[in-house]
């Protein structure tokens, strides 16, 4: 973890170079969320921050060199890691730049609160650079000292346990899964479980895409087989810790309250919110056509509507095509009227960059919007979830397309002749 532009990507391909120059890897590395690096009989396995390529889908619109120190998303990882109770060891990048000032890093890692090992601490640094290639297998060997200080030990026997790190519907395999396994040894017809999903494994492959007749704890393997797509976190358990896990406790009974409590409270005020900008008045577009002056009435068809896009520039790119439709005076922001035929209020409640996500879901749910969608995807987990809260959503790459399909969507709510 650490801030973005700092190097993670660099370092994971240059730690998988790392293994492939070993000759261990046949075919070509593929890119399955996680990998290992065999290290004389032992072998570490990397994973990359999940959806990670999204992030750097958009980062790579202006991607910058960066080289400065401690900054907010390595604070942000250090309160994360604190939060987890988990070790960590530092890892300082970039160290071939002839302004890199190595000693200036760790002095900001004090101020953190971060105990280095050569000030007494019990916090490994190792200084690399992940494009040279500098001080890798030391920082390999640190992750190995970890976990011996720690006696980590896993169980190759009995129930097989895991995590789902990555899900996806693979054109030619069908529904996969990247897995780790962390207990256990998992094997071709084993039967897993996840969330409601279920597998009969019908094959494994590495992340070189080499087929594995067995994977044992810390293994990432690619699993296909499953009937669902697994969408929970969570893979394999005897049947009886499954049933275990749905009687729910008192405690997660009250976080659930607690959960439910806060969203209606978010929704009272984001309506009351909008309740205000409402009086503040008016902002009417007009479809084009044969201009129309009524009087827009609070009884008029309303459709709401929360609009995704790939990046800021696209999401405003869309509300200038909403512009088009002709505006008289201004409204609240976040509330469009469509004359078509009769007035169509358009309630826009929320703009966001990104994928489809389940807050935006939930959002949807809550004010029955419907999700318009530019240059997204929907995670394949989501969809369930749609249905289940009957929330629509239209995915397009073309913006004319995201508004015909608005307009039909209005039509579908006008009154039927
Ligand atoms: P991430 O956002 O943390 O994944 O960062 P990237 O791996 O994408 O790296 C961001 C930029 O820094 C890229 O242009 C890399 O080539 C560059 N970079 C990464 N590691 C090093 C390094 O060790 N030395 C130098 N000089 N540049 C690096």
């Amino acid at each position: 973890m650490g801030h973005v532009d700092h190097g993670k990507t660099s370092l994971l391909d240059a730690l998988r170079h790392t293994k492939v120059a070993e000759g261990e890897a046949g075919g070509i590395t593929q890119h399955i969320g996680a990998f290992t690096v065999k290290v004389n009989d032992r072998q570490v396995t990397f994973l990359d921050t999940p959806g990670h390529a999204a992030f750097s889908a958009l980062r790579s619109r202006g991607a910058q060199q960066r080289n400065d120190g401690v900054m907010e998303q390595t604070r942000e990882s250090l309160r994360m890691i604190k939060e987890a109770n988990a070790p960590m060891i530092v890892a300082i990048n970039k160290i071939d730049k002839h302004n890199a000032d190595v000693d200036k890093t760790k002095r900001m890692l004090l101020q953190e609160a971060i105990q280095l090992e050569e000030f007494g601490g019990d916090v490994q640094c190792v200084p690399i650079s992940a494009t040279k290639g500098t001080n890798l297998s030391q920082l390999v060997d640190a992750i190995l000292v970890q976990t011996d200080l720690m006696n980590l030990r896993s169980e190759g026997k009995g129930p097989i346990e895991g995590v789902v790190i990555e899900s996806k519907v693979d054109p030619g395999r069908g529904r996969l899964c990247t897995a780790l396994v962390e207990r256990g040894v998992l094997r071709k017809s084993s039967i897993l479980v996840a969330g409601t999903a279920w597998a009969k494994v019908r094959g494994m492959f590495d992340h070189t895409g080499n087929p594995l007749t067995k994977a044992t704890p810390s293994t990432p393997v690619e699993v296909i087989g499953w009937r669902d797509l697994p969408s929970r976190p969570k893979m394999a358990h005897q049947i009886i810790q499954l049933r275990q896990n749905m009687e729910m406790t008192e405690k997660q009974k009250q976080d659930e309250e607690v959960i439910k409590t806060k969203m209606d409270d978010y929704n009272k005020e984001y309506k009351a919110m909008l309740a205000e900008k409402r009086k503040q008045g008016r902002y009417k577009i007009r479809r084009q056509g044969p201009r129309q002056k009524e009087i827009v009435d609070d009884d008029s068809i309303r459709h709401s509507v929360i609009i995704k896009g790939d990046a800021d520039g696209s999401v405003e790119a869309i509300l200038d095509v909403l512009d088009t439709y002709d505006c008289h005076s201004p409204m609240q922001d976040g509330c469009y009227s469509l004359w078509y035929g009769s007035c169509v209020h358009l309630l826009l409640w929320a703009t966001r960059v990104g994928d489809i996500s389940e807050s935006d879901v939930k959002l949807a749910e809550a004010f029955q919007a419907c999700i318009y969608g530019f240059n997204v995807a929907i995670p394949e987990k989501l969809k369930p979830l749609c249905k289940e809260l009957k929330v629509d959503y239209l995915l397009t790459n073309i913006i004319y397309r995201m508004v015909e399909g608005m307009v039909k969507d209005i039509e579908k709510r006008l009154p039927q002749k």
